[in-house]
């Protein structure tokens, strides 16, 4: 009996070259949503993973299929949801009127999402960019800034898989909450969407967890998914939220990577969380026993800070960047830097 060839996204976790863009679980700003699914699916991620949202999912679709009619290859659409509270699952807000004139508003320069809009402004945080990194929190002097979760409830997710009809769904998980990710699973599939992996994302930090306890975590997950016939892909959080654009930054998840892959579950092992350029230097530089490589990596703010400027001038310009040739050209050379290592490794060992 032949097998059938694995879908590229599978090959791509297959070799180790796997790359997936994180839009943000939080992040609802519409109009950048297609034009950033569009530029990283042209750069040739595997995957974009979006907030479980009708109208964000529809932005996503768009831009995926704006994409594919210009050449890109099919890309997974994931959608993600928590089990329980989650950084990834909150905005931030404090109400301007209360701000000092004279204040210089650090908070609005730390913001790498462009969510605190200069002033004069009736709001003070846009919620729709806000993806909830909490960068402002502490650097507002007055203590204004507070974030509020904002999570699905549990009894919706199923009817919400139905709505969306992702390729796939990521949930955040943390230690300790076993039976209420049994819960979660056991919610989205009872509409029967069929998933081509269920992602799990958790990591260390926060926690105050050992390595070795986080794999038991993560066989705890494991048992529930298999329980399902599912197919997981762990999501190892070096840092709690991306963003940051600093070489060290990556080695967190590297580190978590090396640490993890001895005691860790099957199924394909991704690195995020302060992932950005250096990732793949680092990654080359780091020792791998019996030649284990992770099976790829997920980008998050920096995917988006480094396309950012063409994003806002096409926003000021009053049209996607989609529509502006020259400026989709620039953007796109800079997503290819960022994309273009992980895409042209070679297929060596396989990935875990
Ligand atoms: S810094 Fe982060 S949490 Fe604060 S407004 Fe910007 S995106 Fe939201
Ligand atoms: S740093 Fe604090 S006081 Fe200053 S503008 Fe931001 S929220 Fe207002």
């Amino acid at each position: 009996m032949t097998r059938s060839r694995p879908c590229r996204a599978e090959q791509a976790l297959l070799n180790g070259t796997w790359v997936k863009l994180i839009c943000g679980a939080s992040n609802q700003d519409l109009l950048s949503i297609g034009d950033l699914c569009a530029l990283y699916a042209c750069a040739g991620v595997h995957c974009v993973d979006v907030a479980a949202d009708p109208a964000v999912v529809r932005e996503a679709r768009a831009g995926l299929s704006w994409a594919k009619t210009h050449g890109a290859a099919d890309v997974w659409l994931m959608v993600s949801v928590s089990d329980g509270r989650d950084a990834h699952f909150r905005k931030a807000s404090f109400d301007p009127q209360q701000c000092p004139t004279s204040c210089p508003r650090p908070c609005m320069r730390v913001c790498p999402a462009e969510a605190i809009p200069s002033l004069p402004s009736t709001v003070g945080v846009d919620a729709a960019r806000c993806y909830g990194c909490g960068r402002c929190l502490p650097a507002c002097p007055l203590g204004l800034i507070v974030a509020h979760d904002h999570q699905q409830s549990r009894e919706d997710l199923g009817s919400l898989l139905a709505t969306l009809t992702p390729d796939a769904v990521e949930v955040h998980t943390a230690p300790g909450r076993g039976l209420e990710f049994s819960h979660t699973i056991d919610a989205l599939l009872s509409t029967q969407q069929p998933l081509k992996r269920l992602a799990v994302s958790c990591g260390l930090e926060g926690h105050g967890l050992t390595t070795s306890l986080l794999a038991q975590e993560l066989w705890q997950r494991y048992s529930v998914l298999r329980r399902h016939g599912l197919r997981p892909l762990w999501q190892l959080d070096g840092r709690p939220m991306s963003g940051d654009v600093g070489r060290g930054t990556a080695r967190a998840a590297i580190q978590l990577w090396q640490s993890l892959r001895p005691m860790a579950p099957p199924g394909p092992l991704q690195l995020a969380g302060g992932t950005n350029a250096s990732t793949w230097r680092l990654l080359q530089e780091a020792p791998h026993p019996m030649g284990w490589h992770p099976a790829g990596v997920a980008f998050g703010g920096q995917a988006r800070a480094l396309v950012q400027p063409w994003l806002q001038q096409a926003l000021e310009r009053g049209e996607r960047l989609v529509d502006w040739p020259e400026g989709w050209a620039q953007a796109l050379a800079q997503a290819r830097t960022l994309v273009d290592p992980w895409l042209k490794a070679r297929a060596g060992s396989p990935a875990c």
